[in-house]
């Protein structure tokens, strides 16, 4: 929390209005799932057989500054030299996620030291029978909730992503909070799904006024030991009681291509630099108010938790609603209680569905 707050003063006092707060680096596409809400790893196989060098990842990160990397892909743990780039990053004091479905994690261990650097972010999209169904492997829970009690026994940090897509159950995402705080886990990172026009299943995408509903009868009625890692205020934003524009240059990605634009969901062309992405982007063609429809349904934390954080350090207002946010965790709501009682939605089945065509705008409210 120093090193962000620290480096997110010193932008402010340097008058930077657009400054990286996490780089999200994929240094590959495959990956050895095939989730049906994943964009990624429907790319040519040409494509997929591409990895970024350890020297090419370090490039970036210097050049992006972001105290932050999250290493997403793809599965990271299938680099031939993740070690050689985590040990990399952590010389240069960065605090890195490394986003893995944990499939691999217990045989890779041995590539790693615990550092306060360092951090796994395990993918659990929620208790046993839904994570098994949004990865579309049975099985996968067991392996990746084995693989989180190894790494905490070797001294690693652990913490968990969750994608939220329609139909998920409130009442068996919170269960999964208390069955991930149970395991050790040091703090919990959500997100609703993105619509990636490669990604298989069309149809379990929310739209904004359902992800707020959705979020509201999770994340109300707190319990006190639920840890997220997430800013207090973007949580905030995901139940609906705040609003924020999206800040796409808060969390750049560097992948094979090079510098996306303009952000970790949309590919409208690359940079061959940082310092091009940031000058070459057309940013008021995107987010919310933009009018774009690739972006009316958008909340995901890659377009506006850096909004959150942002906002934290912008006015007197928003530093003490981050205090508030931060000391009164339980957000009581009676009207969540009831939300958590409606009869859950039907889950999709274990298969990908291709149905790309099919519309996908709610509301942009
Ligand atoms: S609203 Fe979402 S899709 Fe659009 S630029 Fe922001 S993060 Fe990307």
């Amino acid at each position: 929390m120093w090193t962000v707050s620290s480096y997110v003063i010193r932008q402010k006092l340097a008058g930077r209005k657009q400054y990286p707060l996490v780089l999200m680096l994929e240094p590959l596409f495959r990956c050895n799932l095939a989730c049906a809400g994943c964009g990624k790893i429907q790319y040519p196989a040409h494509i997929l057989k591409k990895d970024l060098t350890p020297e090419e990842c370090f490039r970036a990160v210097d050049e992006c500054g972001a105290p932050m990397v999250s290493i997403p892909g793809g599965e990271p743990l299938m680099h031939s030299q993740i070690g050689e780039i985590i040990e990399g990053l952590v010389a240069r004091k960065k605090y890195i996620y490394l986003c893995t479905n944990a499939l691999l994690l217990k045989e890779k261990l041995h590539l790693f030291k615990p550092s306060k650097y360092l951090t796994f972010s395990v993918h659990l999209d929620g208790q046993r029978e839904e994570h098994d169904l949004a990865v579309c492997r049975e099985g996968g829970y067991d392996i990746a909730v084995d693989a989180v009690k190894e790494a905490l026994k070797r001294g690693f940090r652990v913490t968990t992503n969750t994608t939220l897509f329609d139909g998920a159950n409130p009442k068996s995402v919170r269960a999964f909070f208390d069955e991930m705080m149970d395991l050790g886990v040091e703090g919990m990172m959500l997100s609703p799904g993105y619509s990636y026009d490669k990604a298989p299943d069309q149809k379990h995408f929310l739209g904004r006024a359902r992800t707020r509903r959705m979020f509201r009868a999770i994340l109300s009625n707190r319990k006190k030991n639920w840890q997220f890692n997430l800013s207090p205020l973007f949580l905030e934003f995901l139940m609906g009681k705040r609003t924020y524009p999206c800040t796409p240059w808060g969390m750049p990605t560097y992948n094979v291509f090079g510098w996306q634009k303009p952000c970790y969901l949309l590919q409208d062309g690359y940079a061959e630099t940082f310092a091009e992405l940031l000058a070459t982007t057309e940013w008021q063609n995107y987010g919310t108010e933009s009018g774009n429809p690739a972006c009316a349904n958008c909340m995901v934390h890659s377009g506006y938790e850096a909004s959150a954080v942002n906002a934290t350090f912008s006015s007197l207002g928003g530093f003490l609603a981050t205090v508030k946010a931060t000391l009164s965790t339980s957000y009581r709501d009676d009207e969540a209680l009831r939300l958590l009682e409606e009869p859950p939605a039907p889950v999709h089945p274990l298969v990908q569905i291709a149905t790309p065509n099919e519309s996908l705008q709610e509301t942009r409210a």
